[in-house]
């Protein structure tokens, strides 16, 4: 059965599924479960995204909720979303932060920075569901050394959308979706939307072909031009090495949900244009070269990225 026959998509050049591969569950930090889209074996990276993790969801018990302590970044952007549980943020340059559900943090760790990513201590006490994203955008070489910089978006400032027929609603988190933009400021073109599309649902969202995109499911399943894909699973698409030879005809993501689905479907759909730079990478550090890499080692053990006051 294909659920996008009924749909306007004849206006699309609809981008084809390359891949399907499914999240790994990897332990980070403290031994916080993450189901992990890449960088694995397979998936070294999807220019210019250098990881994509799901945090849990995990139910902790009261006080046993994990984080993720003290550690380094240099060199690209981590960006978190929270869909559930309270985490707090401590940097090196003295910032703290809150992430409740809903809430954005799009950190620009730029020249180096250190922080720590701990469940909130209330909520560490009560326990509960933490469920939330991280995904890691590489920095074109020119701004790898910019300042760091928060850019933090409560869930109410995060732009949302609704489809003509009401059957589809988006969060915005960076880029643009049905005419609405996100606040954020991004070094390179990146969007990032979060779907919600209720049973029978269609929906075809303008990516430019030369984007590298992904689709992330994470409640239901997705029907893309034929392919199906479940939670957990991530959409690799076809990008064009070149701008399209026909721009009447704008290329798009299309996707949608079965009409007998019995809950929505939830994806992340995130989309950048490819930097096509080299990369070197060694944990938390990503930078164009190994010699930088090694300075950035360097840096940090003598403590030149900074400290968090305990
Ligand atoms: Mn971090």
């Amino acid at each position: 059965m294909n659920t996008l026959k009924e749909s306007p998509f004849d206006k699309y050049q609809v981008l084809a599924v390359k891949h399907i591969v499914a999240s790994q569950a990897v332990n980070e930090g403290e031994g916080v479960l993450v189901h992990r889209s890449f960088p694995t074996r397979q998936i070294d990276q999807l220019d210019p995204f250098l990881l994509l993790d799901e945090m849990g969801p995990t139910n902790f018990k009261p006080h046993l909720a994990k984080g993720f302590p003290d550690h380094p970044h240099k060199g690209f952007e981590t960006v978190t979303y929270m869909l559930a549980g309270a985490m707090r943020h401590r940097d090196s340059v003295g910032n703290q932060g809150f992430l409740q559900p809903g809430d954005v943090q799009w950190m620009t760790a730029g020249r180096g920075i250190v922080h720590s990513e701990m469940p909130d201590p209330r909520f560490a006490a009560a326990g509960g569901l933490m469920h939330g994203f991280q995904l890691w955008v590489n920095l074109p070489s020119k701004d790898k050394l910019v300042a760091p910089r928060y850019q933090d978006l409560p869930a109410a400032a995060v732009p949302t959308a609704r489809s003509v027929d009401g059957l589809t609603s988006v969060k915005i988190i960076a880029g643009e979706s049905l005419g609405v933009a996100a606040p954020i400021e991004t070094h390179t073109k990146i969007t990032y939307l979060h779907f919600t599309l209720q049973p029978g649902a269609t929906f075809a969202q303008p990516m430019p072909s030369t984007y590298n995109t992904m689709a992330y499911i994470i409640k239901g399943e997705a029907v893309f031009a034929g392919k199906r894909a479940g939670a957990g699973q991530l959409v690799i698409f076809e990008r064009l090495p070149a701008p399209d030879e026909n721009p009447a005809v704008p290329s798009a993501i299309a996707f949608g949900a079965e009409i007998e689905a019995t809950e929505p479907l939830e994806l992340l759909l995130i989309g950048g244009e490819p930097l096509g730079e080299p990369v070197a990478r060694y944990g938390p550090f990503v930078m164009n070269t190994r010699e930088e890499i090694i300075e950035a080692t360097r840096e940090y053990q003598e403590g030149l990225l900074g400290k968090i006051s305990h």
